[in-house]
């Protein structure tokens, strides 16, 4: 038997330990080309937009947290999911074909994802009591500028950002027989990308809204606006909800015709927590959010 056989079966018999294997190796190698391109590949620089600042965590400083987070709370929540039930219960069923299979996949897993990532994170995450004792604040001590970053955070702020957005589309799906095996398992790590890219630094697709960084770039200046998942995500609570930095101008467009009033974009709060960090940096990138957000 191959090894790719033997994979294949292995991954039949343990989609999720199978999922969580392929995510942990792209995720650091991604992560680490990323490192390299910052510190070998001078040629690419024009395309690095974010850089650290002198607080900013380093790659070395940042590895022990992520682990922490991937190997005592992700690792554990999809065993526990999977013993529950609540996800990759399709290999127990007739596989769903492929076609409905990556259509939920493209389509449905995306959507299910941004609405706890936002609810979350804009109204846990940042409030007034959430953003302190859950430690949010970790997360954004990086500035986008190291991929590695994108699971730098708090334990409790990891749960809520990253597994729960992570487990309900993949329970939704499971639930209806809408995942098959090869795409129940491509969800974290195909996932996990847009956020390695977009924690990156890099931008090689500006303007392209669907792959712009600059969209989760500017929540971690400016705290209180793109709340959303951005590179990946549908990116349409953001626009509807008026709590927009950049994009969405259709959306945007409708609200304003229906009379809807964006959110505030620097409420006290945030802005204090703000002027904790950076004071000068926060004052003059907010002109510049203000300008972005038209
Ligand atoms: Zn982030
Ligand atoms: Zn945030």
């Amino acid at each position: 038997m191959s090894l790719a056989h033997a994979f294949a079966h292995f991954a039949h018999q343990n989609p999720n330990l199978a999922s969580f294997l392929i995510f942990m190796t792209s995720y650091h190698l991604s992560s680490f080309v990323f490192h390299l391109l910052d510190t070998r590949f001078p040629t690419l620089r024009p395309y690095k937009k974010y850089h650290s600042l002198p607080k900013s965590p380093s790659y070395h400083q940042m590895m022990a947290r992520v682990l922490l987070n991937q190997f005592f709370i992700l690792l554990p929540s999809m065993l526990l999911a999977t013993h529950l039930g609540i996800t990759y219960t399709t290999i127990y069923s007739p596989s769903p074909s492929t076609l409905p299979s990556v259509l939920a996949f493209v389509a449905l897993a995306p959507l299910l994802h941004e609405v706890p990532f936002y609810l979350s994170h804009r109204f846990i995450l940042h409030s007034s009591w959430g953003f302190r004792s859950l430690n949010h604040a970790l997360h954004h001590s990086s500035v986008t500028h190291s991929a590695l970053s994108a699971m730098y955070m708090s334990g409790p702020d990891f749960l809520l950002e990253i597994v729960v957005p992570y487990l309900v589309p993949l329970s939704v799906l499971s639930k209806y027989n809408l995942c098959n095996t090869a795409t129940c398992i491509a969800i974290l790590p195909v996932g996990a990308f847009g956020g390695l890219y977009e924690h990156s630094g890099y931008n090689f697709f500006e303007g392209i809204a669907a792959l712009d960084t600059k969209v989760h770039a500017m929540h971690h200046r400016f705290y209180n606006c793109s709340f959303a998942d951005g590179v990946g995500a549908p990116s349409v609570l953001d626009p509807m909800m008026g709590t927009a930095c950049t994009g969405g101008p259709p959306i945007k467009a409708i609200r304003r015709w229906l009379g809807f009033k964006d959110v505030e974009r620097v409420k006290k709060i945030t802005s204090e927590m703000a002027l904790d960090g950076d004071r000068k940096l926060n004052d003059s990138r907010r002109e510049e959010c203000s300008a972005h957000s038209g």
